[in-house]
């Protein structure tokens, strides 16, 4: 902090030489007053055009009012355009105003002082651009737009950073001296935030001006001051660049002589400017889209409602999307489960084979062994047949490990995908989803398919139910808080299950009591009732995925797919020039590259933004500090949709459990598991928070599962038992 006495902040960010267009600029402070035209192209060889005049200041104007001064300024500015004709024309103008100014944004600056021989009164304490703007409206000839103040130390280091980007420090050694560099923003306290960098504009030659300097003076320090007194000599020139690389020897300083710094710069800097306030529009209008209003989430929360219904009626089941499929578990766990089971997880990312042993009575103990076995990708798409004999493999491996191979216990299967359940120990395979897509399974009974797999390995299992993980989470949260009355998965896919009443259910039979329904809410939008809100991005990510067209909703808001949007808007901001300096890496290009995970990783609030830019150096993309915050804008949007929609789904179902049951107000719980919910740092805050809005009337909790789909199997099959051995003793009583 050695030079900072004096620290003003300069608002820009760098040059990534794609800017081009026609710009004016103003040079006030210096010898002269220069007005020019810069024209920037994207011509390799002659990138920068320009063409400038002097105006006089008359001495009188110096020492007179700001009225006067900015009067003249804007008769100067008036008299040029009508040379150039471009009087009818309202261009960009960069303003370099060499005089210390406190800046809060790019195009104001405040004077805080007058410097070298300008003493005009009635500008100390004021906006410049304001008073230039004033005057130039004041005329009424013409039109200016006036994008930036900049100091001739900034328009050095621009115009030299325009030729060679690894410029990064601005000095000039002329009349007076002052230097700028490139500061991170975090270091600045003046301004908020802290993330990028800005440009500081030391006024160093401030420095010392209250006596402190004297026994700090350093050597490096000396030599400026020497070399101050006879400007432009080359021995000194070699004498400073000798003395600096001397003292840090650690870093490789390079020297450039810039050109016209002073007002080429001040044009280049409206030009990055004027590109990054277009390409800062254009960012946030692509943004917008995935921004959704209070409005379109209670929509959204509305249409599920409708959905709901058409699942469950009879007429409109068929049709339906939302497929609202009945589960056959009519009650959630009062805790005298007894006994050992096996339970298998299917459907998530680790395949598992479980043995859990509950005690029933005063100290109800859950105990658990599991081990996880790969699915190689070929048989996650290869034939049934293949995927059932792995499994039963699997279950005999775990059942050796054990050393229980003859044990025939009663098993739970956790198979999580959609299924027609017509008994809790059958189900029928509606579809594949998520990653898997087997041959001879869609249509077919998985337990029939399981038991057979059994057969074929010769030996014997009772398999009792046939579970979804939503239930399995629900099951395992209400065994120890019984307002659980609805689970969520919010993991590589997405869904919801609630206890329901029976005679909402009209595709089963009765009337009495309630029945967990598995939504299958992914599936959620496939009848287009969604496309309102959908992106072109999330039509690219549907057309790449295995099941076009299916789970619209799913694809929206869970981890399988999160990244791939932000993949998928990354692209598409590449090719339009504003990220990546505009080249598609093959990285870039490589589908799945951009796991949810990385989402996690770059929206955690911990992080500097050095990290966001190493995560993505680790993914092999080039970033510079200006990328990593748009990359890290991208992620965030696109969790903050997933964890809006998710919300709304939420609160359109707790709202529904309200009404079922004629309360103005209801306290539910829900049941909670998947890995975006839990690692996610912002997804379940975003998630709880929509769902109170969205859902007033509802007082709601969420408990994270432990392990649903494991231990809510095993809670499942043993309720099986129970209603099975009271079916058994009903029937022996009639008989
Ligand atoms: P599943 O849903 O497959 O049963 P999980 O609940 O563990 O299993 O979810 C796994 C999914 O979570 C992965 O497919 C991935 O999309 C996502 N994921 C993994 N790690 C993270 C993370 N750190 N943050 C957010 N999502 C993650
Ligand atoms: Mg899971």
């Amino acid at each position: 902090m050695l030079f900072m006495y004096f620290l003003l902040c300069f608002y820009l960010i760098f040059s990534n030489l794609t800017e081009k267009g026609d710009f004016l600029a103003l040079d006030l402070g210096g010898s002269n007053f220069r007005i020019l035209r810069v024209k920037v192209t994207q011509d390799k060889k002659q990138p920068v055009q320009m063409e400038s005049l002097v105006y006089e200041t008359p001495e009188d104007i110096i020492h007179g009012s700001g009225t006067q001064l900015f009067d003249h300024v804007a008769e100067c500015l008036g008299d040029f355009m009508e040379k150039q004709k471009i009087k009818d024309k309202k261009l960009p103008v960069g303003f370099t105003f060499s005089f210390p100014c406190a800046q809060t944004k790019l195009d104001e600056a405040v004077l805080v002082t007058w410097t070298k021989k300008f003493k005009v009164s009635g500008v100390e304490g004021m906006d410049v651009v304001k008073l230039l703007n004033k005057a130039i409206k004041k005329r009424g000839d013409y039109e200016a737009d006036i994008m930036a103040v900049v100091n001739d130390t900034t328009g050095t280091m621009m115009t030299c950073g325009f030729d060679d980007q690894r410029c990064e420090v601005g000095i000039i050694i002329g009349t007076g001296t002052n230097a700028c560099y490139m500061e991170e923003l975090r270091h600045i306290d003046l301004v908020e935030g802290d993330e990028g960098r800005m440009c500081i504009n030391t006024e160093w030659g401030a420095f010392g001006d209250d006596g402190s300097l004297e026994d700090l003076r350093t050597e490096f320090d000396r030599e400026i001051d020497r070399g101050s007194l006879n400007p432009g000599k080359q021995l000194y020139a070699r004498r400073l660049h000798k003395t600096v690389r001397r003292l840090v020897p650690d870093s490789d300083v390079r020297f450039l002589l810039s050109e016209s710094g002073s007002a080429k710069g001040a044009a280049m800097v409206t030009a990055v400017a004027y590109r990054l306030a277009d390409q800062t529009r254009q960012i946030a209008q692509t943004l917008a889209e995935f921004r959704l209003s209070k409005a379109q989430l209670l929509e959204v929360k509305k249409r599920m409602r409708t959905e709901i219904e058409n699942g469950l009626g009879k007429k409109t089941h068929d049709s339906a999307t939302v497929k609202m499929l009945p589960t056959y578990v009519r009650s959630t766990p009062d805790g005298t489960e007894n006994g050992d089971f096996l339970a298998l997880d299917l459907g998530g990312t680790n395949f598992r084979v479980l043995l859990v042993k509950i005690r029933s009575g005063k100290r109800r103990t859950v105990e658990m062994h599991n081990k996880i076995y790969a699915i190689p990708i070929e048989v996650m798409q290869g034939t049934g047949e293949e995927l059932f004999d792995h499994i039963v493999h699997c279950i005999s491996d775990f059942l050796d490990y054990m050393g229980m191979k003859s044990a025939r216990l009663p098993l739970g299967f956790t198979f999580s995908f959609p299924c027609h359940q017509k008994s809790l120990d059958a189900g029928i395979l509606v579809n594949w989803t998520k990653g898997f897509k087997c041959t001879d399974c869609e249509g077919e009974d998985v337990v029939e398919l399981l038991r057979e797999g059994i057969k074929r390995k010769e030996f014997d299992l009772d398999v009792v139910a046939v579970v979804n993980d939503t239930v399995g989470t629900m099951m395992t949260c209400a065994y120890e808080e019984p307002t659980c009355e609805v689970g969520l998965i919010a993991g590589t896919g997405s869904n919801a299950c609630y206890m329901e009443e029976m005679r909402n259910i009209e595709t089963v039979e009765g009337n009495e009591g309630r029945m967990c329904v598995n939504m299958e809410w992914g599936a959620f939008g496939d009848n287009g009732c969604l496309d309102d809100i959908r992106t072109q991005y999330d039509c690219a990510v549907d057309e790449n995925s295995l099941n076009e067209g299916k789970q619209r909703y799913e694809k929206m808001c869970s981890g399988m797919y999160l990244g791939e949007i932000v993949r998928n808007i990354l692209i598409d901001l590449t090719k339009r020039g504003f990220l990546f300096r505009g080249k598609i890496s093959e990285t870039l290009k490589t589908r799945g590259i951009f796991e949810t995970k990385f989402l996690s990783q770059i929206e955690s609030d911990r992080l500097a933004l050095l990290q966001v830019r190493a995560i993505l150096q680790q993914l092999g993309l080039d970033s510079t500090c200006d990328d990593s915050i748009i990359v890290k804008e991208v992620c965030s949007t696109v969790s903050l949709r997933a964890a809006q929609i998710c919300g709304a789904g939420m609160a359109g179902v707790v709202d529904k459990i309200r009404e079922n049951r004629g309360l103005d107000h209801l306290d539910v719980t829900v049941g909670v598991d998947g890995t975006l919910y839990k690692l996610h740092p912002h997804f379940s805050r975003i998630f709880h928070q929509t769902v109170k809005e969205l859902a007033p009337k509802c007082n709601v909790n969420f408990l994270l599962s432990e392990d649903g789909s494991g231990k809510g199997a095993a809670l499942i099959t043993a309720v099986g038992c129970r209603q099975r051995a009271q079916e058994a003793q009903q029937a022996a009583q009639q008989a």
